[in-house]
């Protein structure tokens, strides 16, 4: 019979850096992490831009942020290396944001700066679209831009095999092609009588049922990203989460290519990632291949149901980002699409952040919202207080986080007000 102290389903960032923490704080845990796919990383985690920011309104998101950041710079500094690069965050405004009071907060609050029409020209970005078109697709015109300067791109499978080789170090029994089909309740005591657990009888999950066998633990964490209301829906439990997909496109061009060149912050010549006003169409430098990534993350308008292989849909490229893109940026203008994929963010349409719950012995860590790579730190030691019953977090660098505040019943996220 396989048992285990802990068993993590999904070999994601967000399960691997829990089991990361969980098992630094508890050495003797016998932990194993399962997942339905051949290695680690393959899910969401795979398909992220995995840029990072801590220009963040609300004071949760910047803390976890922040101190995850800075939890990958010293990882990187030590020498391992998870391609990661400041060269910030540049959201493009309209004159009405850049005055605004969210704006004047945050270059007071993080490492920031604004940049004016004439900087932002020189990138290769024309701050004022033509006027037909600026009509027809009400685009706005580019006054100014405010660049987070603490910010910008990493690899996200680097950043991944970073937990996997600490946790391989440390014992951990990984499990790959092992899909979990169900989680077997069971009455804490058992009285073997048929119908059980009765409603009197104190419950817990005993095992899970596998492509591979039953599997026992004592607790069980599930890091199930956009598939947890699989596994809870059977059980009565709610991920209050849904998904959504976005979809990413490889685009160069020569222009595209001499783009990528300037910088705007950081010690490296890397076009920052960056944000066009309206539509908030994000551009991904990829400095290896001189391309850009472009993406989107709709609003209400587009339901997407979930996909086992979600692909990108060439047409919503050319009659929607595309079409955008060529009036801000003239580089897209004889530029090619070299690639795409999509992959889907576990959206909390609450507050846009990590939603940790714990009922019987099931914890549940979901609700990354795309940004689950640049919180994953942050959110594996939450995890871990969870596991332990502990109040708070203490992140690195020293900040404390209440477990509750990223819980359902006493939930306490101020609301973010710069959303992308
Ligand atoms: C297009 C795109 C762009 C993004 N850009 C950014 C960005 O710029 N910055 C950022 O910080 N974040 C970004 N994100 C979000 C980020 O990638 C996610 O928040 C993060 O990867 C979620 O990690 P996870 O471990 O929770 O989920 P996943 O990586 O999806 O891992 C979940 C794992 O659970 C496994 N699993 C699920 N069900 C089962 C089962 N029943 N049995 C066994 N295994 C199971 C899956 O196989 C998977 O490996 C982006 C996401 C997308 C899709």
């Amino acid at each position: 019979m396989l048992k285990y102290d802990l068993l993590v389903v999904g070999a994601g960032i967000s399960g691997l850096s829990s089991a990361y923490h969980i098992k630094t704080d508890n050495p003797d845990l016998n932990i194993c992490i399962v997942d339905k796919w051949g290695t680690y990383a393959q899910g969401n985690t795979a398909k992220s831009d995995a840029a990072f920011r801590d220009v963040f309104t609300s004071e949760t998101n910047y803390k976890l942020a922040s101190s995850s950041i800075s939890f990958y710079k010293d990882v990187q500094s030590k020498g391992f290396d998870l391609g990661m690069h400041f060269n910030g965050y540049l959201f493009l405004m309209d004159e009405v944001n850049l005055n605004s009071e969210t704006v004047h907060k945050l270059y007071q609050k993080v490492q920031s700066r604004i940049i004016s029409r004439e900087e932002i020209s020189e990138l290769g970005i024309r701050t004022e679209p033509d006027l037909e078109a600026a009509k027809i697709m009400s685009l706005k015109n580019i006054d100014g831009g405010l660049v987070g300067e603490n910010c910008g791109i990493m690899e996200p499978d680097l950043l991944a095999s970073y937990y996997v080789k600490e946790l391989e170090k440390m014992g951990i029994e990984f499990r790959y092609n092992t899909k979990v089909n169900a989680l077997n309740i069971s009455p804490r005591s058992k009285l073997n009588f048929p119908g059980e657990p009765f409603i009197w009888q104190d419950k817990i999950v005993e095992s899970v049922n596998t492509n591979r066998g039953e599997i026992y633990a004592d607790q069980f964490l599930l890091a199930t990203d956009v598939w947890t209301s699989e596994l809870l829906s059977p059980i009565g439990m709610d991920a209050f989460t849904h998904p959504k997909k976005v979809q990413v496109f490889q685009v160069q061009s020569e222009g595209i290519s001499k783009m990528m060149q300037h910088k705007v912050t950081g010690e490296e010549d890397i076009f920052p990632f960056t944000i066009l006003p309206s539509p908030a169409i994000d551009m991904r430098p990829d400095p290896k291949s001189k391309s850009f990534w472009v993406s989107y993350s709709d609003g209400v308008g587009k339901g997407f149901p979930l996909e086992e292989n979600p692909g990108a849909d060439p047409d919503y490229y050319s009659n929607n980002l595309y079409t955008v893109l060529r009036e801000y940026v003239p580089a897209f203008s004889e530029s090619r699409m070299v690639a795409s994929w999509a992959g889907f963010y576990s959206m909390n349409n609450m507050d846009g952040t990590y939603v940790l719950d714990r009922k019987m012995n099931l914890s549940v860590i979901n609700g990354s919202s795309g940004s689950g790579i640049m919180k994953a730190d942050a959110a594996g030691r939450l995890a871990s207080a969870l596991y332990s019953s502990k109040r708070s977090a203490r992140l690195y660098g020293g900040s404390e986080i209440s477990v509750d505040d990223l819980g359902i019943s006493r939930r306490k996220v101020d609301q973010e007000t710069l959303i992308i």
